[in-house]
């Protein structure tokens, strides 16, 4: 029996293994995707809003050039810290269930049966887009994931959503050659907003380059239209994509299904802030998955701690 099963190939399920490794624990990190398969999935032209500092797990310098690195920074970097510390990765296998049994957990996935003493979930949030559940959702040219700005020249793109997310996306396709309409529940650009990146959307915005509609919800969608709902009525434009840019959010089902409590308004996950262990003993959370539906409270900056604050709990209770 291992001593841990790691769920989750991401910066904070890799700092994880790093610190059991310290520990002298025997541990495997099972990841359904590619090696840090979310930032994997990142815009190509992504830059953390994090200095390079912030991002390092388990003590490994992050050098960079400048001091915000981007995704293929952070590529490289965890990577190399993966493969230079020969952290074991069972890549390309998903976990489907996690089952208490006598001194442990049963883990299943979609390739074997696990069985470890301790089980740790960081599984993040980016695998669930959050719909908005209007006409025309499922149409192909409606998409929650955005890569690369070229796609988009020439193209009418709607970007809903005014999170940093959305912004870039409005940014980046319109300095491409597309006509970008954003549409923006609130009456402005959201706070969060990196600082250095709101005043070029204002600023567009002003000037006309980019249209908005505030206070406005994105109604019905259609193959070569779209209608949005706004103060002063339904605005019906012509439209080839649309950017629906409303955030993600962690697979409650899978964190049900397993055992863990979740609030019932904002589906936060039950768990002991000082150990991170959940209301199934043994089983803990590390990374963004704790946040449920407050996603923008939890960064790699600040939840690269809860690796060692679990070893430290598995390792004291041993
Ligand atoms: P993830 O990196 O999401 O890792 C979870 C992993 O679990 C994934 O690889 C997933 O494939 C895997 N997984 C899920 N379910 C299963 C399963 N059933 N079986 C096996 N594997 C599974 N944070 C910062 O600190 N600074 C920043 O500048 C910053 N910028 C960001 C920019 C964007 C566009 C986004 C979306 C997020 C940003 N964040 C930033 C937040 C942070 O980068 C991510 O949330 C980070 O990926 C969190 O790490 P994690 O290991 O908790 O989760």
């Amino acid at each position: 029996m291992l001593d841990i099963l790691i769920i989750g190939g991401g910066p904070i399920g890799l700092a994880c293994g790093l610190a059991a490794q310290y520990a002298g624990l025997s541990f495997v990190i099972v990841e359904k995707g590619c090696l840090v398969n979310s930032l994997y999935n990142y815009p190509s032209t992504m830059t953390f809003f994090s200095t390079s500092e912030k991002l390092e797990i388990g003590g490994v310098p992050f050098v960079t050039v400048h001091n915000k690195p981007t995704r293929n920074d952070a590529l490289e970097y965890y990577r190399r810290v993966a493969l230079s510390n020969k952290l074991p990765l069972n890549l390309f296998e998903e976990v489907t269930n996690v089952k208490p049994i006598e001194g442990g957990y049963e883990i299943l996935t979609s390739k074997t049966t696990y069985r470890a003493k301790k089980v740790i979930l960081s599984t993040g949030f980016y695998d669930i887009a959050v719909n908005l559940d209007i006409p025309g959702e499922d149409l192909p040219k409606v998409k929650h994931y955005y890569q690369d700005p070229h796609y988009y020249t020439s193209q009418k793109v709607v970007v809903v959503g005014s999170s940093n997310s959305a912004i870039d996306v409005a940014l980046e396709t319109y300095r491409k050659g597309a006509e970008v309409t954003l549409v923006v529940r609130g009456a402005e650009i959201s706070n969060r907003v990196k600082y250095w990146v709101r005043p070029d959307i204002i600023n567009r915005i002003k000037e006309g380059s980019i249209k908005a509609h505030f206070n406005s919800n994105l109604a019905a969608i259609r193959q070569t239209e779209v209608d949005i709902d706004t103060p002063d009525g339904k605005v019906t434009i012509p439209n080839d994509f649309v950017m629906a840019m409303t955030g993600y959010k962690p697979n409650f089902d899978f964190l049900k299904k397993i055992g863990i409590q979740l609030t019932e308004d904002k589906f936060i996950p039950t768990y002991n802030p000082d150990t991170m262990e959940t209301n199934q003993p043994g089983l803990y959370l590390a990374g963004v998955v704790v946040g449920g539906l407050d996603t923008h409270l939890w960064f790699i900056e600040n939840s690269r701690i809860h690796a060692d604050m679990i070893m430290a709990d598995i390792v004291a209770k041993r």
